[in-house]
């Protein structure tokens, strides 16, 4: 891997992921602008507000630039507001919300309620070979899944984690339990 992983730094907890990859030694950088787009090897999209990450990337003229990168095959791992942003469906969206899409699913957000339904969970993910600690913050489900491959699911069924070509999505936050599983699983299956 010769170019650095980039983060998509607009909003969210983009800090944490940038954390996850130093503990892990692997070079990782800011993304604000189509220039740093340029200069990546895969793309973290963290979470934090869909509605907020869309608004700001049209601002930072990021919106064509990520979609057009994504659809070429860029690795891209979106972590609750950013597995949003990469479905191709949402329903729970605000007026006119757009996602850059990529993932042959529908997403629902704030599927388990308000910020007091947030949670801890330990799940199985395929492709990583441990329990992975989750936390569901606000978190969407993924309530219909076409193309992509199911990688997880809550022992109730709800399907949180899918992926499809280059693209790794997931409905809670690795990145604030110190859980770097799913992490590397990116980066050996997606960027290698
Ligand atoms: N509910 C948020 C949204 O719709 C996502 C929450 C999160 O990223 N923790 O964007």
């Amino acid at each position: 891997m010769s170019l650095p992983i980039g983060v998509l730094a607009l909003q969210g907890d983009f800090r944490e992921h940038l954390q996850v990859f130093s503990r892990l030694g692997v070079d990782a950088v800011s993304v604000r602008t189509a220039k740093e787009l340029g200069g990546v090897s895969g793309l973290v999209i963290p979470g934090g507000e869909s509605t907020t990450i869309g608004k700001l990337a049209t601002i930072f003229e990021l919106f064509s630039p990520i979609k057009a990168a994504i659809a070429n095959g860029l690795p891209t791992f979106g972590t609750c507001a950013g597995l949003i942003m990469l479905a191709d469906q949402i329903t729970g969206g605000i007026e006119g919300q757009e996602t850059f899409g990529g993932l042959d699913v529908t997403v629902s957000r704030n599927a388990f309620g308000n910020q007091l339904d947030s949670f801890e969970a330990d799940i199985k993910f395929k492709g990583v070979d441990h329990d992975v600690h989750a936390a569901f913050i606000r978190a969407p489900v993924i309530t219909e899944v076409r193309t992509s491959e199911i990688r997880a699911e809550l022992p109730d069924g709800r399907v949180v984690a899918v992926s499809q070509g280059n693209i790794l999505g997931i409905s809670f936050h690795p990145e604030v339990t110190g859980e770097d599983g799913v992490h590397e699983l990116f980066l050996r299956e997606f960027v290698k």
